[in-house]
């Protein structure tokens, strides 16, 4: 299914809903300004966009602000030692990310005197700049007609194309479908597309109605936008079922025992249970008593979903050697993994 042979999105009418509604970001430029000579600065882009990538809009303009105003250039950034900038960066994550910031500030001056390079490409070769970071870069700052494809992005495209499959399947068509759209202000055409992203055709909530890609957009069309993009269907757990067995005695406290010291929850505390197996069995009890269902749990182990019956009874507590009785009150300083809670909880007890 070659989307770009459909219908490119309507630049225009994108770029007239830019031109009115643009977001006002500490790092843009806006659109008036842009049309009257003024160009953004591709050190505060280039931060802008790799702050980002930790986090949302909101969240970063406060970062930005703060970077700018201590290192309001590239040759500033370069100069700071990385512990402050490691130290500026804290609460954004990924400290990776900020030592790759400070290693590309150094690049660009020491090895292109504080001019970040003019295209995708160039930028590409910066450390911690990616594909998707130095075409924003270029088309914003330069006017490079280049696709900016993000997740946000992707959501838009599969919705007005009501792509049917998941998007990392038709990742390349996407991107030529949005590569055949991208006008002459192709940087305000790639903020517009974001701003979209963000704010009308947002995940949980599409407003067709004031949408600039409505009268082209299928989903819209269909009535149905919030059925795109579709997800890939999860892969299927293994079920594992089994029983576990809560017993009491006669003052209510609870049998417990530890695992074995080796496999899944090795050592950690339990109540007893049957073995785990792909088909449902009969309980079998550990002692013979008057036990009674309390229930049933569920808990997705990473590689199965595990079904345990609860069963609880009060028993003379003769024949059980391995564990010791606790008392409900105590319950909570055992090691007991949550699986474990979830049956304590089950039966009464939590
Ligand atoms: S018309 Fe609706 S679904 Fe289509 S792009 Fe706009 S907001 Fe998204």
């Amino acid at each position: 299914m070659p989307l770009s042979h459909h219908h490119p999105v309507d630049s225009s009418a994108v770029l007239d809903w830019y031109d009115l509604h643009a977001r006002d970001l500490p790092w843009r430029v806006s659109p008036g300004d842009r049309r009257a000579g003024i160009s953004p600065d591709p050190y505060r882009v280039w931060l802008s966009e790799v702050m980002l990538q930790q986090t949302t809009v909101a969240a970063v303009k406060a970062y930005f602000l703060r970077f700018t105003g201590l290192w309001p250039t590239v040759f500033d950034l370069a100069a700071a030692p990385l512990d402050a900038v490691l130290r500026e960066w804290a609460g954004l994550g990924y400290y990776a990310r900020a030592r790759n910031l400070h290693a590309c500030a150094q690049a660009v001056v020491k090895e292109h005197g504080g001019v970040f390079p003019q295209s995708s490409a160039g930028l590409q070769a910066l450390p911690g700049i990616g594909a998707y970071t130095s075409a924003a870069i270029a088309a914003i700052c330069f006017d490079e007609p280049i696709a900016v494809l993000d997740g946000n992005l992707d959501r838009v495209l599969a919705r007005f194309y009501a792509v049917p499959v998941p998007v990392r399947e038709v990742k390349d068509d996407l991107r030529a479908a949005l590569q055949a759209s991208v006008p002459k202000r192709a940087g305000d055409f790639a903020q517009a597309m974001m701003d979209l992203g963000a704010t009308i055709c947002a995940p949980r909530n599409a407003s067709c109605l004031i949408c600039p890609l409505q009268p082209g957009c299928i989903a819209a069309r269909e009535g149905t936008p919030l059925l795109y993009p579709v997800k890939p269907a999860k892969a299927e757990k293994p079920v594992r079922r089994g029983h576990a067995y809560v017993m009491r005695d006669a003052a209510g406290d609870v049998y417990l025992q530890t695992r074995p010291a080796k496999g899944l929850l090795a050592s950690m505390t339990e109540v007893p249970t049957s073995p785990w197996v792909a088909e449902p069995a009969e309980p079998d009890f550990p002692l013979t008593a008057e036990w009674r269902r309390c229930g049933s749990i569920v808990h997705v182990f990473t590689h199965f979903r595990l079904e345990l019956d609860v069963w609880s009874a009060v028993v003379a507590p003769e024949g059980l050697e391995h564990g010791w009785w606790a008392e409900p009150a105590t319950l909570g300083r055992e090691a007991l993994p949550t699986l474990f809670r979830k049956v304590l909880a089950e039966a009464g007890l939590s």
